[in-house]
């Protein structure tokens, strides 16, 4: 196995967390399209998209998806990769794509007890926690359509890797 392995989810469901862990235990490198996404735009995503808007900002997202594409990566993608269609088929035809699926109260515990998300810009102006509700129903269809494999990452990180691995390693026989 070469192909990329890409991590979807909402956010603080641990993509990069376990991502770092996965690439690890593969030997890949890993890569966040966050972390390219601000190398690009030279400005925080927050002053970005109150800038030129969100239609634009995912335009530069789709430019940082095929960016860090390639061989014997890991990548963490922003939890609204899979809005666009054709970020979802870029992923489904050029690897195998996981999605790291976790409990709403699971995820509002996580957000709330790290301060660092709690300061990332929200997508409708309310507190991330009361906002993330509404996201994720919206969301759950297309990560659903867009995974190859869903997780159960309400597990501790390391139980995520062996369950991702253990996947993989199923599509390879
Ligand atoms: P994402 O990249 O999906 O937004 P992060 O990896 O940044 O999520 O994780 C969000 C927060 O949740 C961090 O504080 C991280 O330490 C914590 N976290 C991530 N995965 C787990 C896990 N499996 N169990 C407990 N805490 C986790
Ligand atoms: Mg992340």
């Amino acid at each position: 196995m070469s192909f990329p392995v890409y991590l979807i989810g909402a956010r603080g469901c641990g993509k990069t967390t376990v991502g770092k862990l996965l690439a690890r235990q593969l030997s890949y490198h890993f890569c966040d399209t966050d972390q390219q996404l601000q190398q690009q735009l030279e400005q925080s995503i927050a002053d970005y998209v109150a800038q030129h808007g969100w239609g634009t900002f995912r335009q530069q997202e789709h430019h940082a998806l095929l960016t860090v594409t390639s061989d014997n990566t890991v990548v963490a993608t922003g939890g609204g990769i899979i809005l666009r269609d054709d970020n979802r088929q870029h992923m489904r035809e050029s690897g195998a794509v996981i999605w790291l699926s976790v409990d709403h109260h699971v995820l509002v515990n996580r957000l709330t007890a790290d301060p660092e998300i709690g300061q990332r810009p929200t997508l409708t102006g309310r507190p991330i926690t009361e906002e993330l509700y509404d996201v994720l129903q919206q969301r759950l269809p297309l990560y659903q359509q867009a995974a190859h494999h869903i997780i159960d990452a309400n597990q501790p990180p390391e139980k995520i890797v062996i369950d991702i691995l253990t996947a993989l390693s199923r599509d390879s026989l």
